[in-house]
């Protein structure tokens, strides 16, 4: 009998679709398959891999509003958002598309001969990504791996598995080979964990929470295989009396707010410097009361709810009376799984929801005095993925951005992420990069060929 898996609109509390619910044979069969596929994919030239992965491109922009339709219902966010996310997917893969065919050996001067280095394909990789972004991130890992002549299997989160399904479909039709993307809806503990073991899988990228992230790096040690991980974050928004203490305060609930807060790279620790605090909460305060929080399909909306009830729950858990709730904005009656934006202060410095990532529209100001209390405050956390320096003082700017431990910092934005750039963690936020002009390396062994020109 087939386990049925019930995926949820999180918005309406009811069923949207019911998927079959893998386990860890249908795993082993989608390994098989896909190291199946390998030889034939990876020997394909690569003008013509890059014209397949054009055609998954104009696939995808065929599919732009199903697919951008079918993640705001599932993952419950505005279709606005929904529809830049799926373009961003699509972009990836038009990034990518180009990478077969780019140079990337090197020759080396030896005696007696030349030694050059060529990137290898790995095999068959194993790809498991979150609930909160599920086919932008899918597709960050999906391009590069099948550019660089991979073939992959991925295992989507159980909570939003319908834009990669869709996804895998899409391929084909496009006329990727058979085998080539694979994708498993099933449980972490027991899918996830069996692509993380299996023998025939070369490398997991996963990106996910930490607490799961040392686990995939502690399963893939017995294999040795090639992890990348990107995981949580705490991240500061640092904002200087010097700054346009306005425009950083209109723009800081986008970079905590935006997903429902349900983001890696969420500023939710706002550093502001003690003298601006006021100023900065006067701003802040009509911003956060103007988010226009509600049904995703609505074009107007700004902010949906969160994933799930557990997720709600938890969220609400860093709300607790010992830290006093400034600002709350507001969310429809009725069902769906909605959490307020909220901004807590004062706040002591020890406070759950100062020290971990909540996942939720929960933001906490801090108060510092100058730039080197600022630096001390940002970093002291286990995380490192983004932040945001905001100050007039163009070199203190650098200054700061370079002092901060994280992979990826804006100084007078809060943009963390374009497909042209590298992304990443420091620290427990995770290791390797992801998408940018190297991406593809993460998918490839660099291989050195010796050949002997004076004779034996
Ligand atoms: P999660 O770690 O619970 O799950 C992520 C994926 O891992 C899911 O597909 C899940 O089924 C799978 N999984 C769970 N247990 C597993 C196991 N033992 N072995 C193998 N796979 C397993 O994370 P989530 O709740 O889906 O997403 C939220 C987390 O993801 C947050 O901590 C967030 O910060 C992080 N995140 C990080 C980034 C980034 O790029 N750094 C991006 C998005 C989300």
């Amino acid at each position: 009998m087939t386990d049925v898996l019930e995926v949820l609109e999180p918005a309406t509390e009811r069923l949207l679709q019911e998927v079959p619910r893998v386990g860890v044979a249908e795993v082993d069969a989608a390994v098989a398959r896909a190291k199946a596929a390998y030889p034939g994919w990876r020997a394909v030239a690569p003008a013509d891999r890059a014209r397949l992965l054009r055609r998954v491109v104009e696939a995808m922009e065929g599919a732009w509003e199903e697919l951008a339709l079918l993640e705001a219902r599932n993952a419950g966010k505005p279709i606005a958002s929904a529809r830049g996310e799926i373009g961003m997917a699509i972009e990836t893969f038009r990034y990518f598309a180009g990478a077969p065919e780019r140079p990337f050996g090197e020759t080396i001067p030896v005696a007696g001969g030349m030694a050059f280095t060529v990137r290898e394909p790995l095999g068959v990789v194993g790809l498991i990504t979150p609930w909160n972004f599920p086919l932008a991130i899918a597709c960050w890992k999906m391009a590069p791996a099948l550019a660089a002549g991979n073939t992959v299997v991925l295992k989507p989160a159980e909570l939003t598995p319908l834009t990669a399904l869709r996804f895998a479909s899409l391929a084909l039709e496009a006329g990727l080979p058979e085998g080539v993307v694979n994708v498993v809806v099933g449980p972490g503990r027991t899918c996830g964990q069996r692509l993380v073991e299996h023998p025939d899988v070369a490398k997991i990228a996963f990106t996910g929470s930490t607490a799961v992230g040392v686990s995939i790096a502690a399963g893939a040690a017995a294999t040795i295989k090639r992890v990348t991980l990107e995981l949580g974050g705490k991240s500061a928004n640092v904002v200087f009396a010097d700054a346009d203490v306005e425009a950083a305060a209109r723009a800081a609930p986008g970079a905590v707010f935006d997903n429902a807060g349900q983001d890696c790279c969420a500023r939710s620790r706002i550093l502001v410097e003690r003298s601006a605090v006021d100023e900065f909460l006067s701003h802040l305060e009509g911003a956060v009361r103007a988010i226009r929080v509600g049904d995703p399909l609505d074009a107007a909306t700004e902010m949906g709810p969160l994933i799930s009830a557990a997720q709600r729950d938890s969220v609400a858990s860093f709300v607790d009376g010992d830290a006093e709730v400034a600002i709350r904005g507001s969310v429809p009656d009725g069902p769906g799984f909605w959490f307020p934006p909220t901004v807590l202060w004062p706040v002591p410095l020890d406070h759950r929801a100062v020290v971990d990532e909540i996942f939720g529209p929960v933001a906490v100001i801090v108060p510092f005095d100058g730039e080197a209390d600022a630096i001390r405050i940002a970093n002291d956390t286990i995380y490192g993925l983004s932040g945001s320096v905001w100050t007039r003082d163009g070199a203190k700017g650098l200054r700061v951005a370079r002092a901060l431990e994280s992979g990826n910092l804006s100084i007078n934005s809060n943009s963390s992420v374009r497909v042209t750039t590298p992304f990443g963690g420091f620290k427990q936020s995770g290791y390797g990069r992801e998408l940018g002009p190297h991406a593809t390396d993460a998918y490839t062994e660099v291989k050195t060929i010796f050949y002997n020109t004076e004779g034996n």
